[in-house]
């Protein structure tokens, strides 16, 4: 048993200053503070023994947990709502489906009246070797080394890994965040500060404790999805052992818009499952600008997003599901048919019929 102090933080600013003052008494030590939203992860890690806080701040009850329109068009998703309310919420169901989508294939119905969205962000990964103790991790014991280099890998990355960490982020949420282009609202030590989802996560490197780039003592507040309406042509499309309460072995987000000639005029995709942080490909999306969504300018569009993938033996079978993946979650997208999260059964896009994956 790991003795914690408990506190519980009565606003922001005392939760961050709580957070601060923590982390300069564990100086010798990274991450002894952790803040306490829903616990669905952060409980289980402590009863694993992989995370052991020193001071756990309870931030339950911030006023975080609206969630409002903002005066530009855009919504603002508060940190303390909840998945299921901001999957059921009627804009983000009108405005942003793939968001929605993306939060009900994720874990189950009582979870996520529990989840919160700034738990769901920071969320830690899902690899076996993180979890088990009596193996090493880079990730939950800098400089020991990766169990999972050598060992069994299906669940692991193909994209952006380095000698240290071959883990993946487990977040539905935040791959379909990715394509919003959807920003993290943080407050720290030093004030406010919005950083782009793309840049939150982080690639593991040689710092794979670090999962984003959340400053010390930081707190996130609140996620900001800007001006649009992306519910004509999206998918989220999730692939994974089992049909429900499972992490994604490859997910794919899509948005899209098309011209009255068809023609794509905006594109954005998203990969999970597949590295340490949703996966976007500037120069492969760009390849569809302008064009006719149809499979042959799909599969251009799937080799460019995997170029550079490296799998590790178990997880060869990831690069062509990617593969795959992308090209139907393009067809549902493009044609108006998204993935359905309660028939699980994989949608075929349009044009897909003649010729299934
Ligand atoms: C059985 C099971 C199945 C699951 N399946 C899925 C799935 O399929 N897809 C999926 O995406 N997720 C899945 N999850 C994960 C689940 O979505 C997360 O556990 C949940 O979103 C975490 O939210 P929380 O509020 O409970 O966070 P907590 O457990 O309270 O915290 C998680 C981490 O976030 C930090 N944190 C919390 N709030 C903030 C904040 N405002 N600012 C900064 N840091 C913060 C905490 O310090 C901690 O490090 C599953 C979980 C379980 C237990």
């Amino acid at each position: 048993m790991n003795r914690f102090d408990y506190r519980r933080a009565a606003d922001v600013a005392q939760a961050v200053s709580l957070a601060g003052q923590a982390m300069a008494d564990a100086a010798a030590s990274t991450g002894r503070a952790r803040f306490l939203a829903g616990g669905t992860n952060l409980v289980d890690l402590m009863k694993e023994d992989v995370e052991a806080p020193l001071t756990l701040i309870d931030v339950n009850r911030l006023p975080l947990r609206a969630i409002e329109e903002l005066a530009d068009g855009g919504l603002r998703l508060g940190a303390l709502a909840t998945n299921a309310e901001t999957a059921d919420h009627p804009l983000v169901r009108a405005r942003y489906p793939v968001l929605s989508s993306a939060i009900l294939s994720g874990a189950t119905r009582q979870l996520r009246n529990a989840a919160t969205n700034g738990g769901n962000l920071n969320q830690r990964t899902r690899c076996c070797y993180f979890y088990d103790t009596a193996t090493p991790c880079n990730k939950r014991a800098p400089g020991t080394g990766c169990g999972a280099l050598g060992g069994f890998t299906r669940m692991h990355a193909i994209l952006g890994a380095s000698a240290d960490c071959v883990a993946t982020n487990p977040s539905d949420m935040a791959v379909a965040l990715a394509v919003l282009d959807a920003r993290v609202r943080v407050t720290g030590p030093q004030g406010e500060r919005t950083i782009p989802l793309a840049d939150y996560h982080r690639l593991p490197g040689d710092q794979p404790w670090r999962d984003n780039t959340l400053g010390a003592a930081e707190l996130v507040t609140a996620v900001d999805l800007p001006a649009g309406d992306f519910s004509a042509h999206y998918t989220y499309l999730k692939l994974r052992d089992r049909l429900s309460y499972a992490f994604a072995l490859v997910s794919v987000a899509v948005v899209l818009a098309r011209d009255d000639a068809g023609r794509c005029t905006d594109v954005r995709i998203a990969l999970g499952g597949v590295a340490h942080k949703p996966w976007r490909v500037p120069a492969a999306e760009a390849l569809l600008r302008g064009g006719m969504p149809e499979r042959p300018l799909f599969e251009q569009v799937a080799a460019r997003m995997l170029e550079g993938a490296a799998a590790l033996g178990d997880n060869d079978f990831k690069i062509e599901l990617a593969r795959r993946a992308i090209v139907r979650a393009l067809g549902q997208a493009a044609s108006g048919r998204p993935q359905s999260q309660t028939d699980k059964r994989i949608a075929a896009g349009a044009d897909m019929n003649a010729e299934p994956t």
